[in-house]
């Protein structure tokens, strides 16, 4: 049976390389993309709804976190009327959009990353002064949304077409992946091109419609890929997009009775808000919601006495204090044998003292800010509980600077139970705690309510080998750190209150965004 991805030759899935900072060139094109980026400052952006533009009388801003005074964007405030026309436009669109055949549509996603390819520079500067990454956070970003592009796209070609099912005698049986429906995308801010990217494209390229409702703190990077997305042949009717508040549009489109799928990334609190609403029916709505939910994590790293101190250190540091704390495969726990701690803890120390701090258009700060003063002020509240349920050893205050600039913070002796070792800060905060023996490690490690990521340094093949089993996470990591997953090889998905685990980047992704056919036809003999 020719499916389409033996119709059509790509060639295989590569991850999208790295831009190298040190080198001339490259330097001067991203100064040079920074610039054009000021340029731009205070651009107005329309929405979008049955591929007409719609302006609103209220607008809303998007603004630099390293220098706050500085506008990057102003946008429209959508109104649960808006999501209410979203939802019917993108409804109607559906029946023309699921007849695209899937290679066309492909051809689209292929084409996307290779605008994003050509303009890489723009979006990172973009990303950059929008919510405050370092350039190599950002490339790392730019590159994962390319990576996404290719990879779903390569996956649509694997499932579209005919498949085969087991023969039965005297009937031609086959199998068939349709989509779903009309799909609402709800993305975070700490990844604005590539979770917002990989979530849309996962749906369109499947054969659904998309409302994107961005995060009100990066829009203006959301805005940017749905013009690439338009530009490289996506109909303006297939992709809907509304900025506003979360809590009014967002929760409109999640409970409209036409939204068939919600693909969500973002808290905990707003993930179950989603589930609780996508789980009741609506009047009129003939189907179950689906929701997949990707959401908060309490990462640790487990340090071993039989481990590489110094990679140990190199490893939490980077997974602790890269992006200022704010992913969700961050590490916020190092939970550290007693053998080793106090060695360790020195060490860290040592390291994280040198972690520049300062706004993110300079590549000499290796800490930006964090995204907004909302976020400074809860992540400063941790920060006085961490005081008294620990020892702060370095760290523990704003960095200097008009920015939401915080410092690299380490909170020592912190018990397992505590409240800076049990709750999401999203910040560069992390609780070190200290662990009798490796299954007490372990023991500490599974004791939250998430799953996400977690990473263990250790030279002892059967500690290792124990922790493959027992450490309850979506994303484990075996000596090195627990951040920086990367597209194919790395599939993204956390367990308990860290989501659905529906492993983005991954080979099983797409199948939350279609639904199997099966056809069997009686054939005379
Ligand atoms: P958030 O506050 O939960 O917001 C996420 C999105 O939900 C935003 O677009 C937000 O819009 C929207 N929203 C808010 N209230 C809503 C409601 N009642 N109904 C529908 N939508 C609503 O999360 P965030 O601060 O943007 O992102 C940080 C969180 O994301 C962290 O917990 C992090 O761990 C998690 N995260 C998880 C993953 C993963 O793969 N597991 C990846 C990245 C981030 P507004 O901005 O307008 O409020």
């Amino acid at each position: 049976m020719a499916t389409a991805e033996t119709r059509v030759h790509v060639a295989e899935f590569k991850n999208e390389p790295f831009v190298d900072f040190s080198r001339p060139e490259n330097k001067r094109s991203m100064e040079a993309a920074l610039k054009k980026v000021e340029a731009e400052i205070g651009r107005e952006y329309p929405m979008y709804i049955g591929g007409e533009k719609v302006i609103t009388t209220a607008k809303m801003t998007s603004t630099n976190p390293s220098h706050p005074k500085q506008m990057i964007g102003v946008f429209q405030t959508a109104t649960a009327e808006h999501a209410d026309q979203a939802v019917e436009a993108s409804a109607k669109a559906f029946e023309t959009w699921k007849r695209v055949p899937a290679e066309r549509r492909v051809e689209i996603a292929f084409r996307a990353a290779e605008i994003i390819r050509e303009r890489k520079f723009e979006i990172s500067a973009l990303i950059c002064a929008e919510v405050g990454k370092s350039w190599i956070e950002a490339d790392a970003d730019t590159a994962e949304t390319i990576d996404f592009l290719e990879f779903y796209g390569r996956e649509m070609l694997r499932f579209a077409g005919q498949h085969p099912v087991t023969p039965q005698m005297g009937e031609k049986n086959y199998l068939i992946y349709i989509p779903l429906g009309v799909g609402v995308v709800i993305p975070p801010w700490n990844f604005p091109a590539a979770i917002a990217a990989g979530m849309t494209v996962a749906s369109l390229v499947t054969g659904n419609t998309v409302i994107l409702k961005p995060s009100e703190e990066s829009p203006t990077v959301a805005a940017k890929v749905v013009e690439i997305l338009y530009e490289a042949g996506i109909p303006r009717q297939a992709l809907n997009f509304l900025t506003g508040a979360g809590e009014i549009v967002g929760d409109a489109l999640v409970k409209h009775p036409k939204t068939r799928f919600i693909a969500f990334t973002g808290s905990k609190e707003v993930g179950l808000l989603i589930s609780e609403a996508a789980g009741k029916k609506t009047p009129g709505q003939i189907w179950i919601k689906r929701a997949v939910l990707e959401m908060g994590g309490k990462d640790a790293t487990i340090v071993d006495e039989e481990a590489d101190i110094d990679a140990a250190v190199e490893g939490v540091a980077a997974a602790a204090f890269g992006y200022q704390g704010q992913k969700c495969s961050a590490c916020s726990r190092a939970i550290v044998s007693e053998k080793i701690y106090d060695t360790f803890v020195e060490k860290l120390v040592d390291r994280a003292k040198k972690i520049t701090v300062g706004p993110s258009e300079d590549p000499g700060n290796y800490m930006g800010p964090v995204v907004s003063s909302m976020a400074m002020e809860g992540i400063l509240g941790y920060i006085d509980v961490g005081k008294k349920e620990g020892k702060v050893v370095l760290g523990g205050e704003r960095a200097p600077g008009d920015g939401y600039f915080i410092q690299p913070t380490i909170i020592a002796n912190v018990s397992p139970k505590a409240r800076v070792a049990q709750e999401e800060i999203f910040g560069p905060v992390l609780a070190v705690i200290k662990a009798r023996d490796f299954d007490h490690a372990l023991e500490i490690a599974n004791d939250t309510e998430f799953g996400l990521t977690g990473a263990v340094y250790s030279r002892n093949p059967e500690k290792i080998e124990k922790a493959e089993e027992a450490f309850h996470v979506g994303n484990l990591y075996l000596n090195r750190k627990c951040t920086g997953a990367m597209v194919g090889a790395h599939p993204f998905g956390g367990f308990n209150m860290s989501g659905t685990d529906s492993k983005t980047g991954g080979k099983d992704y797409l199948l939350h965004f279609l639904q199997a056919k099966s056809i069997a036809e009686k054939v005379s003999n």
